[in-house]
């Protein structure tokens, strides 16, 4: 059944050198094609979803990346270990590391992708330059001065003209790369991006370019087989961007000219065929604001983050071409029978906080929701810990249309589908991202974040509010001092008369005192002059079983909800005598509790000191938000049981008072 066992080279089993949503998706392909699958895994992936979703699976050492997914002679001695035939990259970790190619082969293991000699010439961002400019194809105007001092480089820079760009030549995922305006700024920058580069690639040589401003990012994928053939597979564009880091990706590429296609298309395959390339491979290119001419910036010597987006468009699997590739059969498809079909755009899913200066987060996912219109990608499942070794991409949604206006909303709906639960991710940015104006019509240049949130991204008032009102409302059912539970006969059927009740919020984005009015036109939640309709229906209790009610659950004290693509962690709470109260205030008692396990940052009264109701009495950190406690009563202050600094388990009596 596997069509590679009988391949010139065969390919039974392979070993994946790779974690997170590409082993996993470098996996369903073999497992369609009946190969054999083997994972390496690092202590802290002990239980991560790549090892679940592999046939065998190989531990390769605790500790940082370095000692595990980078080491290459440990994974080398797995794969030998396992009976692997071949090893498969994946992107990032050792990909692009001419050594481990060579090693590979060296060991009797195919590696899956290009020749170390290509991934050696490519690697170097200077040599790759080099080549390009001798086959005519323009590259950004620079400065590749190897060993130059950096008085030549800010010679050069000043013949250039600012701005400039300081590059590491061994540079990828953005880093290693430094903006400079002015004259006086350019030896520091020099300075700090030959240290980063050291730090990050082991190599410190810089190269300098000049600064094309707001330019488009657009890439041709190009496919090669070891018999001479190569093919392009069209062009993508990746200019949503941040931190020169892909946001957004999509193909084929909106609004250029059948011309500068062209143009793009030509100069990847001739820079392909001059180095006699075979596998994955994409060329990238920018193309400055109005301009036609494409500029070569680099080439990646691997499967790219975004290749689902060419696969859909061309119909074709990627990693299976990549093994047969290694196998040594031919590519399955000429150039003239490679057609474009429709649209694909592609969202990256972060664990990262967008409100808050792109926060990386961690935590456990404690349930999962993948959506059930657009392709997910993801290295991720309900249990799933997300911790700070690894990079905080999570997977991708992708989205497929006739068009591109289809291919938009099929993403739109996919990232408001999937939900993910303790863990705060940037789906709904991502969604805000798509509904941007510029983003809609096919102009994004690499500025269109700053340009789109030119004051950083907040999530939509009403549609927090929402979030925020049906966590509330499902705290309200299930919660030990829920108002639905109290023995005083407060009910709410819809029958009788309208019914209010005052609920107060906190989480990661502010507290608020919501009130909702339940009645015969349904349940409205407000807060302060925004209104919402939760819905039409006022019986609270059918509220899950709603079309478009959000994926929630509990999560110690508070409510996980996630609600059009918003996630959000939210402490609900009684209003005591319509003054805000957090949700330990709110026990009546005078008992003020932690709602969470976490740290006391502060203790703002002392023993004897008289209290308003709602004053803020005590903070915490909790899951990484800010907790505030407030006395739910007028009254005085009579013990302190904890101190700022201590780590108290949830309920953890912190203070007591009395009512005056
Ligand atoms: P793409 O061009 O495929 O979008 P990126 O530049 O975004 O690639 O990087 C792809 C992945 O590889 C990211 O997860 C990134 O963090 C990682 N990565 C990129 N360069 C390196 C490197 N030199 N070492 C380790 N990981 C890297
Ligand atoms: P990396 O290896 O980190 O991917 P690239 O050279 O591909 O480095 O550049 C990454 C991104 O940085 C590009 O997609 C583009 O947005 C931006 N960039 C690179 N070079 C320039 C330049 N000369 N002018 C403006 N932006 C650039
Ligand atoms: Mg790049």
């Amino acid at each position: 059944m596997n069509p590679f066992a009988t391949a010139p080279t065969p390919l039974r089993c392979v070993l994946i050198a790779n974690r997170g949503e590409i082993a996993v998706r470098v996996m369903r392909t073999c497992r369609r094609l009946g190969v054999t699958t083997v994972a390496v895994f690092s202590e802290a992936d002990r239980d991560a979803l790549h090892v679940r979703e592999a046939d065998r699976s190989a531990f390769i050492g605790a500790g940082p990346a370095t000692a595990n997914y980078l080491d290459a002679r440990t994974v080398i001695e797995a794969a030998i270990a396992s009976g692997a035939d071949a090893i498969h990259p994946g992107y990032g970790f050792l990909s692009e590391n001419a050594g481990f190619a060579e090693a590979c082969e060296t060991a009797g293991i195919r590696f899956i992708g290009p020749s170390a000699r290509a991934i050696e010439i490519m690697g170097s961002k200077i040599e790759a330059k080099r080549i390009a400019a001798e086959l005519g194809i323009p590259t950004v105007p620079g400065f590749d001065g190897s060993n130059a001092s950096v008085e030549d480089f800010a010679r050069e820079a000043a013949r250039i003209g600012y701005p400039v760009l300081i590059k590491a030549s061994a540079g990828g995922g953005g880093r290693g790369m430094r903006r400079v305006d002015r004259p006086e700024a350019f030896a520091s920058a020099h300075a700090d991006a030959a240290q980063e580069a050291a730090a990050a690639f082991g190599d410190a040589t810089l190269l300098l370019e000049k600064l094309i401003g707001s330019p488009r990012h657009i890439e041709v994928q190009l496919f090669g087989d070891t018999h001479g053939n190569l093919v392009h597979l069209y062009d993508r564009d990746c200019s949503v961007q941040r931190n020169n880091q892909k946001v957004l990706e999509e193909a084929p590429a909106p609004n250029l000219s059948p011309a500068t296609r062209r143009k793009l298309h030509d100069h990847a395959l001739r820079l392909g065929n001059a180095i006699g390339y075979h596998s994955a491979g994409t060329v990238e290119f920018i193309l400055g604001t109005g301009s036609d001419e494409p500029y070569f910036l680099e080439m990646n010597t691997r499967l790219q983050v975004e290749h689902p987006v060419t696969e859909e468009v061309c119909g074709v699997d990627l990693v299976e071409w990549q093994l047969r590739v290694a196998a040594g059969l031919p590519l399955p498809l000429r150039q003239d029978e490679i057609r474009l079909k429709g649209h694909a755009i592609e969202a990256r899913l972060a664990a990262e906080q967008p409100a808050e200066g792109f926060l990386p987060s961690i935590g456990t996912v404690l349930a999962l929701t993948p959506p059930s219109h657009a392709r997910f990608d993801s290295g991720i499942a309900a249990g799933s810990q997300i911790g700070t070794l690894y990079d905080s991409m999570l997977g991708k949604v992708i989205s497929h249309g006739a068009s591109r206006a289809a291919a938009r909303e099929g993403l739109t709906t996919g990232l408001e589908e999937l939900a993910v639960l303790g863990v705060r991710c940037n789906q709904r940015f991502l969604a805000d991202c798509i509904a941007a104006p510029a983003f809609a019509e096919g102009m994004a240049t690499t500025g269109f974040l700053e340009q789109t949130f030119p004051g950083g991204w907040r999530p939509d008032r009403l549609l927090l509010l929402e979030a925020r009102a049906w966590a509330a409302l499902a705290w309200s059912r299930t919660a030990q001092d829920s108002p639905w539970l109290r023995q005083d006969g407060f009910r709410v059927t819809g029958h009788g008369r309208p019914a209010t009740l005052r609920l107060h919020v906190e989480d990661a984005f502010g507290a608020a005192d919501l009130e909702f009015r339940i009645g015969r036109d349904g349940i409205l939640a407000q807060c302060g002059e925004d209104r919402v309709r939760i819905s039409s229906d006022p019986d609270i209790a059918s509220l899950p079983a709603k079309a478009g009610a959000p994926a929630l659950c509990r999560d110690g004290g508070a409510i996980a909800i996630s609600h059009r693509g918003l996630g959000l962690t939210v402490l609900v709470a009684r209003k005591a005598r319509s003054h805000a109260a957090s949700s330990a205030a709110a026990q009546g008692t005078g008992s003020l509790t932690a709602p969470l396990p976490g740290l006391v940052t502060g203790v703002l009264a002392s023993v004897g000191q008289k209290l308003s109701a709602g004053d803020v009495v005590v903070t915490m950190e909790a899951m990484k938000l800010v907790h505030s406690l407030t006395a739910p009563f007028d009254g005085v202050v009579t013990r302190i049981h904890r101190a700022q600094g201590e780590v108290v388990p949830a309920k953890a009596l912190i203070l007591e008072m009395e009512e005056e």
